[in-house]
């Protein structure tokens, strides 16, 4: 039995003052939620305050990208020990971080290695384009970024698939298309880390997931939670999710 995770991606959005205000809404909603784990992922400045106000709730936080190396000549990044003095988890090789800041897969392996020998869940993405989608190319390109990226890791990880062309795009995939990736995801985790771990492994779906098509998803058979970007900025958005979630279980 796999505990649902519903994780809030709030990518560069909320001020400090923002990011309370969002938090103080969200936590009457969804702190009766006991059957699935709720991650925030607020922008680094947030990370001290809500770690505050999250002490004593059952809501983890987690980062949205790290640098791998210790410390250092890195201006602007921060380390896993920074993180992990917060938070629990860390999000991975985003598409937008591939796109827009030249990650690749082998600086994704670089960073897993990192944030999980500082006891970090990294949550790792993964996903096709649009033209890689329209080639039939998606479960090769999915395949082989869990292949290269997970390289040497350990399984104390969670995946999100997040197809490029559904991230905040309203577009999201159908919950049936959703599973059959992570179907393949799940065979390729299982030649890596063998059978049993491989069942173990939470595997999110992310891309314009939001309170209506939540239950479509989360009644999958391999769809363990959502990675949500746009509709984890408003407290009641997030909460119908989580419920969605809950309810599934
Ligand atoms: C994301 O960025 O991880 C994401 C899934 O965004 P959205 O929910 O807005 O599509």
């Amino acid at each position: 039995m796999r505990t649902p995770i519903v994780a809030g991606n709030w990518k560069m959005n909320k001020t400090v003052e923002e990011a309370r205000e969002l938090v103080s809404e969200l936590l009457p909603l969804v702190k009766d939620m006991q059957a699935v784990t709720t991650v925030l992922c607020p922008p680094a400045p947030a990370l001290l305050p809500i770690a505050a106000m999250l002490e004593g709730t059952d809501v983890e936080l987690g980062a949205q990208n790290m640098h791998w190396e210790a410390n250092g000549a890195y201006t602007g990044e921060l380390a896993p020990a920074m993180v992990k003095e917060f938070g629990k988890y860390v999000i991975l090789g985003h598409s937008e971080r591939r796109a827009y800041f030249g990650e690749t897969d082998e600086s994704v392996n670089k960073k897993i290695l990192a944030a999980q020998a500082n006891g970090l869940i990294p949550i790792v993405c993964v996903g096709e384009s649009l033209e890689e989608n329209k080639a039939s190319q998606t479960a090769e390109i999915v395949s082989g970024q869990i292949k290269a990226g997970l390289a040497g890791v350990s399984a104390d990880l969670v995946i999100a698939y997040e197809p490029i062309w559904a991230i905040g795009t309203g577009l999201a995939a159908t919950g049936e298309m959703a599973n059959d990736t992570i179907k393949v995801i799940r065979a390729v985790l299982a030649e890596l880390f063998g059978e049993e771990k491989a069942q173990e492994i939470r595997i999110l779906y992310g891309g314009s997931v939001k309170g209506s098509n939540a239950a479509e998803f989360f009644s999958q058979s391999d769809i363990d939670g959502a990675l949500v970007g746009g509709a984890a900025l408003q407290a009641d958005g997030f909460a119908a999710i989580a419920a969605a979630a809950q309810n599934e279980v």
